[in-house]
């Protein structure tokens, strides 16, 4: 079967520019909030390991949907990852306390340009086909190099391009996809997964609890510490509970105030959504009273929002639904 090929770079270059540089103990956070760029690259881009990738080359992932569409869908999968992970009113497990959610933003890009959302602080994953210095890894990031627990700082410069997700070699993975929703899922669990390793979250040594539709959280591999089966990254996977509790310290926290609504159309974007058959991730959020993640379909560089759509669905948490199939059964 393949080889799992998420990998980490512990390099003593990464290290010891974490031991480094602007690391300080018990410092107030930054006040601004953390901005991820999901670069689809628009031509040859390198980062900050000399990995390169130009465009990517999505045809044979099979997908129904459109490039714009393919980079709303893992926008709002991102998102979904991040700040769609229910509080603890919806679940009793969850380190999340009600009413709150990670500092953190994400938005697409499509030429390392700024992020329109304002925020200072910004870093760049590249998401495109390799073209040099990895012939057969699924992704790369610098480990702990933005935020670590109880630490403030990042250690790489501002702007930096901290990795890169070659979406041609998950495409040797595509067989495992026949639904769109598990395309994106395929394609999003190596990017939630390399940001993750950023903000300084490592490989489980297995099974996790997690709020999500596989037993193995976003940060599995298919070899040691997790092996974890090839089969579940084309499910809704999500982080741990211990995990977010490790995204909790290291990114802290903001209040999850309600953001506009539907941006696109006066129309409910679920509708687009459904018609397309993707429905992300984790139901549930504020108690149960958040909306899910909605794709529509956007020209790239629009950020989608976290959406707090009046009359949103009301879903149980462990409702967890991944329309058009491909999700498996949930845990
Ligand atoms: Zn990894």
């Amino acid at each position: 079967m393949y080889l799992r090929s998420f990998w980490c770079r512990f390099s003593s270059a990464a290290i010891g520019l974490t031991l480094g540089v602007g690391l300080t103990v018990g410092t107030p956070r930054p006040g601004h909030t953390l901005t991820f760029e999901l670069d689809f690259v628009s031509g040859p881009t390198t980062d900050i390991f000399n990995v390169g990738t130009t465009t990517a080359n999505f045809a044979p992932y099979g997908f129904r949907l459109n490039l714009p569409e393919i980079q709303a869908g893992a926008l709002a999968a991102v998102n979904n990852d991040f700040l769609g992970y229910p509080t603890l009113g919806a679940n009793a497990n969850s380190p999340l306390p009600n009413g709150k959610q990670l500092n953190i933003n994400f938005e697409v890009s499509t030429a390392l340009t700024a992020p329109v959302n304002g925020d200072s602080e910004y870093y760049y994953v590249a998401i495109g086909t390799n073209t040099t210095g990895n012939s057969s890894l699924f992704g790369q990031a610098c480990q702990s190099c933005v935020r670590m627990p109880f630490l403030t700082g990042p250690s790489v410069p501002n702007h930096s391009v901290l990795g890169s997700i070659l979406t041609d070699r998950i495409a040797t993975l595509a067989g495992l996809a026949s639904t769109d929703a598990a395309r994106i899922n395929l394609l999003v669990e190596t990017i939630s997964h390399e940001i993750g390793h950023t903000l300084s979250l490592v490989h489980p040594p297995g099974p996790e609890a997690n709020p999500g539709a596989s037993i193995y959280t976003l940060m599995s591999v298919v070899t040691a510490p997790t092996n974890q089966p090839d089969s579940e990254r084309i499910k809704d996977q999500a982080f741990s509970y211990s995990e977010f509790g490790t995204l909790i310290d290291s990114v802290g926290l903001r209040d999850a105030a309600p953001v506009p609504g539907p941006i696109v159309g006066s129309g409910f974007p679920g509708m687009v959504l459904a018609a397309i058959g993707i429905f992300s991730h984790h139901l549930g959020g504020d108690g149960g009273r958040r909306s899910p993640e909605l794709l529509t379909a956007q020209p790239a560089h629009v950020r989608l929002r976290q959406p707090t759509i009046a009359g949103t669905i009301a879903v149980s948490p462990n409702a967890i639904a991944v329309l058009g199939g491909g999700g498996g059964s949930k845990n």
